[in-house]
């Protein structure tokens, strides 16, 4: 069975003593941490939280995100995770949308979240991280949740219970609130561990924000599943990341792109820092194949690229572990999860043809919260229609071409940014490099590239000049303009977004 709280339980039942998370340098086991869940699991019911109840999580990597996420699931309630961040609007639409009950929450969020409690008709119990007067604690639900006599009353384990609700940004309009159910966070974690042939000793790197899904999956829910230790980082800094992968012998590290671009940035760094990891997983965004092999040359490392989102719990593919790997591919079929790529009637193209990815499996989520109309448009015929192009070839492997709403149309000529973007990785003066569509009189849109330097003197033209070299002329950005670094949002991803708004 699929279950989330079936993996803790039986982690907790199987491997008791081993550390299950590391943070600053301490060590929780597995039973330590299925008791600090089943205490905060029976304060929350203590306060009226069980099946079904949606449940806010508002936090930043610490034992606090693990702990409440697994109480909440427990109880059979449901967890909303935020990004804490978030600014009121954005928390007050979550909250409202996904008629959360209760949230739990770092206490700074105190002057934002308390005066909601009034405002918004669901809410009715706020806990924060840190103490606060007037405001009740996570350690003292914990307490009373140790003290109950009653404790709290598990429901029955069903796959298909909701365990999960993602809001993903979406471009227009407001975030939409994916529901994936235990089956779908549970196989997707399961898949991952397969793929990875985690085990009992491995120790995977949590840097990625735990309430994105990547993390909380690939980095969270696996290594639980498997009863690993997950090494809990709050904060991607390159320097203090080797040094806690140094200190921790951490075996299993995961990123989005950028921080392999920091990493690789790192002067002093060299490969005896990164000699425990015995894997590397790159996902979220593409990977720039120059970025790739420079990073795999310099730290004798193996990155295996894989493609996901939030709707698919998330992953879809990945690159094997053994086997053919191919750079600037997302890899193949993870198990129990097939992709295809489409043409706009749904049927699918010839290989090496471009078209919409598409995917079915235990993995898809059971659809968007009271949206039924975008439910209906994101699943068709069984598939979930990612919105992303992509073409596969011969063998089963898959290359995300662009997502479908970032094509460039240039004098009716179709620009994928990223195409565009690979080019620029390989100039010797160009670290980061992001390209958007700018209207244009002539050519309807034209191409612009964003690019952050090295301490390297060039000109615009000099990198005009060198895309001249290897991209069809409409492809060859018209405008380039030097940014001391480009956006980013929490999870690392470049957001090419509000590169269109400045
Ligand atoms: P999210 O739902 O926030 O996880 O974002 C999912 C989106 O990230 C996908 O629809 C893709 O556009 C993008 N994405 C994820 N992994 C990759 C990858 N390896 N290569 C290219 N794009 C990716």
């Amino acid at each position: 069975m699929y279950h989330l709280n079936e993996s803790l339980m039986q982690s907790a039942k199987q491997f008791a003593d081993r550390p299950a998370f590391v943070f600053m340098g301490e060590t929780t086991t597995y039973a330590q941490f299925n008791q600090q869940v089943e205490h905060l699991a029976a304060g929350l019911a203590q306060h009226g939280i069980g099946k079904g109840d949606a449940v806010a999580l508002l936090m930043d990597n610490r034992p606090h995100f693990v702990i409440a996420y697994y109480a909440i699931l427990r109880v059979g309630a449901v967890v909303v995770p935020m990004n804490p961040i978030y600014t009121a609007r954005e928390i007050s639409f979550i909250l409202s949308n996904s008629k959360a009950k209760a949230a739990i929450a770092l206490s700074a969020l105190q002057p934002v979240l308390t005066p909601m409690k009034d405002e918004i008709e669901d809410l009715q119990l706020l806990i924060y991280s840190e103490s606060i007067e007037n405001e009740i604690t996570i350690d003292q639900l914990v307490k009373e949740g140790q003290e109950s006599e009653v404790g709290y009353a598990e429901p029955e384990r069903n796959e298909d219970d909701l365990a999960v609700i993602l809001y993903t940004s979406g471009t227009t309009g407001q975030p939409k609130g994916a529901m994936l159910s235990h089956r779908n966070m549970a196989s997707n974690a399961d898949a991952m561990g397969i793929l990875f042939e985690l085990v009992p000793e491995d120790r995977m790197v949590a840097v990625l924000p735990m309430f994105h899904v990547f993390c909380m999956t690939v980095c969270m829910n696996g290594p639980i599943q498997t009863g690993a230790a997950i090494i809990i980082v709050p904060k991607f800094h390159p320097v203090d990341v080797l040094q806690t992968i140094r200190e921790q012998k951490a075996t299993c590290f995961a990123g989005v792109p950028t921080m392999y671009n920091y990493l690789l940035q790192v002067p002093t760094a060299t490969k005896e820092d990164f000699s425990s990891i015995r894997i590397y997983c790159s996902g979220g965004a593409s990977m720039p194949v120059e970025l790739l092999h420079k990073f795999e040359a310099k730290y004798d490392a193996k990155v295996l690229e894989g493609y996901g989102l939030s709707e698919a719990a998330p992953a879809t593919t990945f690159n094997p572990l053994h086997g053919t790997r191919k750079p600037g591919s997302v890899g193949i079929d993870i198990p129990l999860v097939k992709n295809k790529v489409v043409d706009p009637e749904g049927n699918e193209v010839a290989r090496g043809e471009v078209g919409e990815l598409v995917v079915q499996g235990p993995n898809v989520m059971i659809g968007y919260l009271g949206l039924p109309d975008d439910t209906a448009a994101a699943l068709r015929d069984g598939w979930l229609y990612t919105g992303d192009m992509a073409r596969m070839d011969e063998e089963g492997y898959v290359y995300i071409v662009d997502r479908k709403k970032d094509m460039i149309l240039v004098d009716g000529y179709n620009v994928y940014p990223r195409e565009v973007e690979e080019v620029l990785y390989q100039h010797p003066a160009i670290i980061e490099a992001a390209v958007i569509g700018i209207p244009d009189e002539v050519h309807g849109e034209a191409v612009k590239a964003f690019v952050a330097l090295k301490e390297i003197a060039v000109s615009q033209e000099d990198i005009m000049a060198f895309c001249r070299d290897k991209l069809a002329k409409y492809k060859v950005p018209r405008q380039v303009e030097f940014v001391a670094e480009l956006p980013k949002n929490t999870t690392g991803k470049i957001l090419r977004r509000s590169l269109r708004t400045t």
